[in-house]
């Protein structure tokens, strides 16, 4: 019955937390992927994403995770490029480079939209050196900027909040999660199912993303953004928004 379909897909609304490190290959990291996945349902999360730095792994253990738990759990990467960090989804490997080299911020770009997949600048203004920052303003093709991040300042957030929606780029929220108590501080709500890496990549494109919190943490101007923006999906679904 694609009348319902339609329906339930306007006004379904689910949230994951699409930045999170696990021990196993996060050294910084002090949460174990059966406590991130405990931890997120307690917080009310429809999903999350693992991203470790530079490395794709927990393939296996997150498929046995998430049915056990009734969880989908999609794993990405951080990958510390040339410019900044970027978090990945839809790929498999990541290209090669040559060792003690960084990857090309826009290569990376390229590669995974390639792929089909989706890039999305993590805490771009983080002072920590690792984020795109202006170099925002001279890539093309990201799907998504991380507007609120759990690990970055407020104003550093907001900054970043103002630039996505200055070059109209979707918005999304992670935690960074590395400790407990901190999975959900920031999340991102999309509109329609999300049960796939596919459809989260899907989404993402589409803009049917906005960030928000599970912990009661500022957004920002962009706190009526997802009145908005689920306004817009339920009156077309499957419009595209401009990238
Ligand atoms: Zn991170």
């Amino acid at each position: 019955m694609p009348a319902v379909f339609f329906i339930i897909r306007g006004e379904t609304e689910m949230k994951f937390d699409l930045h999170i490190h696990e021990l196993t290959h996060s050294k910084d990291s002090h949460l174990s992927l059966e406590q991130i996945v405990l931890e997120a349902k307690s917080r009310g999360l429809e999903g999350i994403a693992i991203t470790d730095h530079d490395v794709l792994g927990l393939r296996a253990q997150a498929r046995f995770l998430s049915a056990r738990h009734n969880l989908p759990i999609f794993v990405g990467v951080e990958v510390y490029t040339t410019l900044g960090d970027i978090l990945v989804f839809g790929v498999d490997q990541l290209p090669a480079v040559e060792e003690g080299k960084r990857i090309e911020s826009q290569q990376l770009i390229d590669y995974v939209n390639s792929k089909g997949g989706a890039t999305i600048a993590a805490h771009p203004f983080r002072s920590n050196g690792r984020g795109l920052g202006e170099a925002l303003y001279g890539l093309t093709g990201l799907t998504a900027i991380e507007g609120y991040n759990g690990r970055t300042t407020k104003g550093h957030n907001d900054r970043a909040a103002d630039v996505a929606l200055a070059l109209g780029i979707p918005m999304t929220g992670g935690s960074d999660a590395h400790a407990p108590g901190e999975v959900g501080a920031y999340a991102t709500e999309v509109s329609g199912v999300v049960q796939t890496e596919k459809d989260l990549i899907q989404a993402l494109k589409k803009g049917r993303c906005y960030p928000v919190s599970m912990t009661g943490l500022p957004l920002g101007n962009v706190a009526g953004l997802g009145a908005a923006l689920a306004a817009d999906v339920n009156m077309a679904a499957d419009s595209e928004v401009a990238v």
